[in-house]
């Protein structure tokens, strides 16, 4: 059998090692010149930055065995310090009501819990339609909490109202399904440890995964597996078109002129936007125009200082609409060799679209904002600053606005009268999900591939409810 893959990030590097060691015949195209995608680490002058944490979660034994076999002691478990900052504390998450009590002002406090439990006792009596963010979150939470940090958050994190968001992003975001979650998560997770409070994405979970010296270590190791069982990795190729032969895809075209014939069957990991009118021609391309699924992009601020830490915690968030970045990611508390000794390096998120004015903010201004503000808030001076890289990203997240979902549902329902295509991963299904669900995906998809099936669907009403809970389930289709 022969596959050609389409995008070379975690989903698309998984597929290939899977269908490779079973002597599958797997040739795998990147845009870029590098392999990793969103999952992978920016080095520089003796730090290392993930592109955001990347913490590694999952409870699925053949991913852990996999993930065992490819890191042996490199794979490392770490303990979880994450902080929220609010009004101008730093507060650790899971909230502890000690730090809260000591820290937050004993009005907004009070203001923030009437408010919450005005809203849990309304909701258990009149349940409104939760159809977007913000109805979804006052819901639970109240008009304070989400007057204060969840609306803030979601505006910087979406660049849209709250409003505007389908509530399955709050739903995955968002830990505690209620303000009595929130209690009792809270009060469970400090008093009682009760692990089975703990989802696998969630951040009331102590520990996680991670790879020695980045994320892209994993990659790494990925990527040298794939080639040694014979796969293949053609960097620079960004397709851009596709010719079909009745209802099959013939050719994969590239940007450079190039055309790749020699396939039975095509798995893409491509943004789901790209892939429909290459797949569809102008039908797909007037499907796509129709629709609204609309991509984040983030800008990335990769800061190297002089000195051990800025806070103690592995990341915090900064709703403050004034304060530049929404997350702060320290890579020097990950124990995983990502800093000269005496030095920190962070990593600054700053959600944008391309073309807009932060994408457009030159570098040296971008990096010069952050420092500016970090400094502010007294977690670093200037004069620690070592350098720092900024890298763009223009697919970071699949804006899950409201209609996102039957959006998304007619694109991928257009794609299945292609016999030999299969959408995977993150931007191939339009899907706000973490690495382990994209390894998954690639383990279900190859597998079906390798039992002779032409094309694989991951099962769309998993895709959309199940984020962080359900192992993906697969529709086949072709023999
Ligand atoms: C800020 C941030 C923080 C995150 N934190 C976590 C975390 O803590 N834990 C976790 O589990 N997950 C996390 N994730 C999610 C994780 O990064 C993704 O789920 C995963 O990396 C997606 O892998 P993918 O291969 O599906 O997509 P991608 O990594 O986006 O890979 C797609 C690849 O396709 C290539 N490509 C695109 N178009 C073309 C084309 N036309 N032709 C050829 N190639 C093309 C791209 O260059 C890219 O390499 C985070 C993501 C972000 C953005």
């Amino acid at each position: 059998m022969r596959v050609a893959i389409l995008g070379g990030g975690l989903t698309g590097l998984t597929t290939g090692l899977r269908l490779a060691r079973k002597g599958a015949s797997a040739h795998l195209f990147e845009s870029s010149s590098s392999a990793g995608g969103l999952a992978a680490t920016f080095r520089s002058h003796g730090f290392a930055f993930d592109f955001g944490p990347h913490e590694f979660c999952t409870e699925n034994q053949a991913l852990i065995d996999l993930v065992e076999e490819l890191l042996g002691p490199e794979l490392l478990t770490i303990e979880r310090r994450t902080a929220q900052y609010f009004r101008g504390h730093l507060l650790r998450y899971p909230f502890e009501l000690a730090d809260i009590l000591r820290k937050v002002e004993f009005g907004v406090g009070l203001l923030a819990l009437t408010d919450v439990m005005r809203a849990r006792i309304a909701s258990a009596f009149l349940r409104g339609e939760e159809r977007d963010f913000e109805s979804w979150t006052k819901a639970r939470f109240g008009t304070t909490l989400f007057d204060l940090y969840f609306g803030p958050y979601t505006r910087k994190v979406w660049g849209r109202d709250p409003s505007q968001i389908d509530a399955r992003t709050a739903a995955a975001r968002i830990t505690a399904e209620s303000a009595w979650d929130l209690t009792r998560k809270t009060l469970g997770y400090h008093i009682l440890r009760r692990e089975d409070l703990e989802n696998i994405h969630s951040e009331h979970r102590r520990t996680f995964r991670y790879a020695r010296g980045g994320i892209g270590t994993l990659q790494d190791r990925l990527r040298e597996a794939f080639l040694a069982h014979g796969g293949t990795i053609h960097y620079g190729k960004r397709v851009v078109g596709m010719g079909l032969r009745q209802n099959s895809i013939a050719s994969v075209e590239f940007q450079d002129g190039q055309t790749f014939r020699d396939f039975d069957s095509v798995v893409s990991s491509v943004p789901l936007t790209e892939l429909v009118p290459m797949a569809l021609g102008p039908r797909g391309a007037a499907l796509v125009r129709e629709r609204n699924l609309p991509y984040r992009g983030m800008a990335f601020v990769f800061l190297r200082l002089a000195r051990p830490m800025a806070t103690q915690f592995h990341w915090v968030y900064y709703p403050d609409a004034e304060i530049p970045f929404q997350r702060v990611t320290e890579f020097s508390h990950f124990e995983a060799d990502m800093a000269p000794l005496g030095s920190t390096g962070l990593a600054l998120e700053i959600a944008c679209d391309p073309g807009d004015e932060v994408w457009k903010t030159s570098d040296a201004t971008l990096g010069a904002v952050c420092v500016r503000s970090l400094t502010r808030m007294g977690q670093m001076q200037e004069r620690d600053v070592l350098g720092f890289d900024v890298i763009r990203s223009s697919h970071a997240y699949p804006v899950q606005v409201v209609g996102f979902r039957e959006s998304a549902d007619e694109l991928l329902t257009a794609l299945r009268e292609i016999e030999n295509l299969s959408p995977v991963g993150r931007q191939g299904l339009f899907r706000y999900c973490n690495m382990n669900e994209c390894m998954e995906m690639a383990f279900d998809v190859s597998e079906a591939l390798l039992q002779g099936h032409d094309a694989a669907h991951i099962d769309r009403v998993t895709t959309w409810e199940g984020v962080h809970k359900l192992p993906s389930v697969l529709l086949r289709q072709g023999a």
